[in-house]
């Protein structure tokens, strides 16, 4: 592959669609020029009007599993879902087994990173020995997921000498808000169709209101990870302007009621998330609150398992489904409808997500190229048997996409390019 090739298309720039060409050298952005722009010893990729050149997504949520999940995904298989969704950054979860949650695992996980292309970043888990943070930050560590189960597995005080360090080491806590009490003592039967009964909308509400609360008194930077419904904005946007708190949603919760997610597939495990699908009223009003800027950024919560464990009985169905693959189509689809805005859509996968993992992926002179190419006007149909992720199965199945991934540059080097368009960029491969 060669190294020094020019780029020329539509890049969204100051609200509108230009065509520029951008020059890259050895991975980096050497120039940018107005207009279609050649130079000799440089190859060229001249993409026609309807493909987009952005900066690339970024995804501040999946779950890449490997270690002994590696049945579910593999980093190697995770990085290839990103890039095939367009997607050059991530922020993975800790809950691996082992866990990311001492110094020893985070290690490990980060020497195993180091063979990807993808701007990899970790979110670790409530460590085992508070002594041990301050070497995780030297490591990088800029955040700490809280589970639910956590609050109950190493108690309160425990975590309330966390928030405080938190703080002193100016880590972001992410949050995962639903109160395991509540859940607990619900009388529902456990089946697929009273998931979102049993964790209740209720639960999501309290566990918010308790973090910040706990924000306020600590001072610690909060992030409220998938938002299922729009009270937890209500919740969260009187406070904004006295605490460092953002929050994110998710594709599924703002297009699938759990009814609908239900009627679409055909086995009920491929519905099952935590927090749970809402009902449409939420999805409804959680989706205008997007469009009304209210949510600072999307996240895909990819959470693959098997198809075996995800046709277990409801009890012993793991929750989660991948989404690397989906978010941007789906987000591209929006756009399309005139739901939200391409800046939305820039905003939302990619300027804000990117900021929050403090990852520099601007399209500027002397950076390096992280780029996804888009073909705006390709309507295809999600087909889950096509996915790079282990995990083959989807709640959006059959779903109506209107806008393609075409390719995916890392550093400069294409790490992804979908079949259809080889040939618009044979003059580099
Ligand atoms: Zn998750």
């Amino acid at each position: 592959m060669t190294s020094k090739f020019i780029i020329t298309g539509k890049v969204f720039n100051h609200d509108k669609f230009v065509r520029k060409s951008i020059i890259i050298n050895n991975g980096k952005i050497v120039d940018i020029k107005d207009g279609t722009y050649s130079k000799s010893s440089y190859r060229i990729i001249n993409l026609p009007e309807k493909f987009i050149i952005c900066q690339g997504f970024v995804d501040a949520h999946v779950h890449c599993r490997d270690f002994q999940e590696s049945h579910k995904e593999t980093l190697k298989t995770c990085e290839e879902a990103a890039f095939a969704g367009g997607v050059v950054a991530i922020g993975d979860m800790p809950n691996t087994r082992p866990r990311i949650n001492n110094l020893e695992v985070l290690l490990r996980r980060l020497e195993l990173a180091k063979k990807l292309k993808i701007i990899y970043k970790v979110h670790v888990g409530v460590p085992e020995d508070l002594n041990e943070i301050e070497k995780m930050v030297k490591l990088g560590v800029k955040s700490i997921k809280i589970y639910p189960e956590d609050w109950v597995e190493y108690g309160h005080r425990h975590i309330m000498s966390l928030l405080k360090l938190a703080r002193k080491y100016n880590l972001i806590i992410i949050t995962h808000c639903e109160d395991l009490d509540m859940i607990m003592y619900s009388r529902y039967i456990h089946d697929f169709k009273f998931h979102n009964k049993i964790r209740c909308r209720q639960a999501e509400i309290v566990a918010t209101l308790s973090m910040i609360k706990l924000a306020l008194k600590y001072g610690f930077k909060l992030h409220i990870t998938h938002t299922s419904i729009p009270d937890v904005i209500d919740c969260v946007n009187p406070v904004r302007r006295y605490i460092d708190i953002t929050i994110d949603t998710t594709p599924h919760y703002v297009l699938l009621s759990q009814d609908e997610c239900l009627d679409r597939v055909n086995v009920s495990g491929y519905c099952k998330v935590n927090p749970p699908l809402r009902d449409v009223k939420d999805r409804v009003k959680l989706l205008d609150y997007l469009t009304k800027g209210h949510v600072d950024f999307i996240v895909s919560d990819h959470a693959p398992h098997s198809v075996e464990e995800k046709c277990s009985e409801y009890s012993r169905c793991p929750s989660g489904f991948p989404g690397l693959e989906t978010t941007l189509p789906l987000l591209l689809t929006l756009w399309k409808n005139q739901i939200l805005s391409f800046r939305d859509v820039l905003k939302l996968y990619s300027i804000n997500p990117s900021n929050f993992l403090n990852v520099n992926i601007d399209v500027s002179i002397n950076n390096y190229a992280y780029l996804t190419i888009i073909d705006s006007e390709k309507d295809y149909v999600i087909n889950p048997e096509e996915f790079k992720s282990k995990a083959k199965y989807s709640p959006f199945i059959n779903f109506k996409v209107k806008g393609r991934v075409v390719a995916t540059f890392v550093k400069g080097e294409l790490v992804y390019v979908h079949t259809d368009y080889l040939d618009l960029f044979s003059t580099i491969m």
